[in-house]
């Protein structure tokens, strides 16, 4: 299991901030909402407390009438909103004298508030608003009455405030339920959507695994088209190219294994021969050629096989220095003349008067040379020719070696300057020379490009810039 998963991740980062907005958002409706009703039935309250007020200051016109006290009792008794608003006449000594609901008790311990703030404020208007000693919540709006001689200094509004909180509660479900359901929502799509990811993700992690454990045909089915399909692809592209090279390495080994074997029967089968014929000069003299040049066989394929491993990890050294590339060129080409004749191939070479010097490593080149020609040879059916031409071409020389041999398929072009990779396994090689000429040629900034039609012939063409002074100039390591 990973340290972190996704879902956690997800979780904290989304599922987290969105719980959060939505605690935010209940919150502050809560609190707009219970500003919004408070206010509005302190509004109420204070209108009813203004339309009293003025109406008993008409009824006195300033100052007691006769039959003042008796309309005012009898509005009071008869106060149109008494269902839900109670409504007290209050003594100038703080007591309640009469009220709506009949009852004119008010617990002592209930110290109207709203009334002591009304006789202090400018406008004499109090409010308070809590519960009373029965636990009971209320909205109290008190009035001042300034009526000289009156039996009442204030009128007194109360309003309970259970409706009220009833109806904010009422909303604050609605809005909590609507709340969770997003919640809800935003967890359910969210732990679709990081299982869409996680599962894939763990089966490609387990493909990898077997693939890393050397199961190379393992595959992973892709599934989707997004990101996650991509790598699908990505690790199935992967495991083509490891089984690739898996089989072009076992290839290469049996090809080393057989290429080594030949040269060595041969020496084994002539030293024995040389001790049961040990008399005659001309078979012992004729063993030691043989000897000989399969011994020079082994030593080179050896020296390809270590210029490889070097090339791999980096330790190919070139030596450079000021040369002509048209003797390194013509000792190759003299190197196969003789072999050339002896297969039935004719070989050419038009060599011109002369090159400008570049800057090389003689003995690598020279090796690239032996390489390409004898591959032109090699694949090349008796009674076939091989071309080798070199010229200037602006700031480059370039040097071609057409054949009329085999050919190369197509396909096997793009892949022909792999390490390992072999088009054609009715000839003798490793699959490395190409890889190896195409790496000494790059490090003097150069190309090799090969042109073909199977069953034509094949144009390898090697350039290589004239005298450019390269960075690096190293001698050789082994
Ligand atoms: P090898 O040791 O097999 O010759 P190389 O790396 O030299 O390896 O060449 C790689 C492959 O390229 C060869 O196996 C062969 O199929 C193809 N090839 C190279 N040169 C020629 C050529 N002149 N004509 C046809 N095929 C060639």
């Amino acid at each position: 299991m990973a340290a972190k998963s996704i879902a956690q991740r997800w979780f904290i980062n989304s599922f987290v901030v969105v719980l959060a907005i939505l605690v935010s958002i209940v919150t502050a409706s809560g609190m707009l909402i219970h500003n919004y009703y408070y206010s509005a039935a302190e509004q109420a309250l204070r209108a009813r407390a203004s339309t009293v007020s003025n109406m008993m200051l008409r009824y006195s016109s300033g100052s007691v009438s006769s039959n003042f006290y008796s309309e005012m009792r009898t509005y009071i008794e008869s106060f149109p909103d008494k269902d839900y608003i109670e409504l007290m006449a209050i003594d100038p000594y703080g007591e309640v004298s009469i009220t709506s609901s009949g009852f004119s008790y008010v617990n002592k311990q209930d110290r109207m508030a709203d009334y002591r703030e009304a006789l202090t404020s400018a406008d004499g208007i109090g409010t308070y608003t809590g519960k009373l000693s029965n636990g009971q919540k209320i909205m109290a709006v008190t009035q001042t009455v300034s009526i000289v001689n009156s039996e009442y200094s204030a009128m007194r509004f109360v309003v309970s405030l259970e409706t009220v909180d009833r109806v904010i509660l009422n909303m604050m479900l609605i809005i909590s339920g609507i709340a969770l359901a997003v919640l809800g929502l935003v967890l359910m799509s969210g732990l679709i959507f990081v299982r869409s990811i996680v599962r894939p993700v763990r089966e490609i992690g387990e493909a990898a695994k077997q693939i890393a454990q050397g199961d190379l045909k393992s595959r992973i089915v892709k599934e989707t088209d997004d990101e996650i399909g991509e790598l699908c692809e990505t690790i199935n592209f992967m495991a083509d190219e490891l089984e690739n090279s898996e089989r072009l390495k076992n290839e290469f080994i049996s090809s080393v294994s057989h290429e080594l074997r030949t040269p060595l029967t041969a020496i084994k089968g002539w030293a024995e021969t040389m001790v049961a014929i040990a008399d005659d000069p001309v078979m012992l003299e004729k063993g030691m050629r043989v000897i000989t040049a399969e011994t020079e066989r082994l030593s080179g394929m050896v020296e390809e096989l270590l210029d490889f491993s070097r090339i791999q990890d980096g330790r190919l050294r070139l030596s450079f220095q000021r040369m002509d590339i048209l003797a390194e060129l013509g000792e190759a080409v003299l190197m196969y003349t003789e072999k050339a004749r002896q297969e039935n191939i004719e070989m050419t070479y038009n060599e011109p008067e002369m090159l400008p010097l570049i800057y090389g490593d003689k003995n690598r080149l020279r090796q690239v040379f032996i390489n390409i020609i004898d591959n032109a040879i090699k694949y090349s059916d008796p009674g076939g020719s091989v071309k080798v031409d070199t010229f200037q071409r602006g700031e480059e020389i370039v040097i071609t070696v057409a054949d009329s041999g085999l050919g190369i398929q197509p396909e096997d072009l793009p892949r022909i300057k792999t390490k390992f990779f072999k088009a054609n396994y009715s000839r003798r090689g490793s699959g490395i020379g190409l890889a190896v000429a195409d790496e000494i040629v790059q490090m003097h900034r150069g190309s090799i490009n090969i042109e073909s039609t199977p069953g034509v012939g094949t144009t390898v063409i090697i350039t290589i810039p004239v005298l450019e002074q390269p960075e690096e100039s190293t001698e050789p390591k082994n």
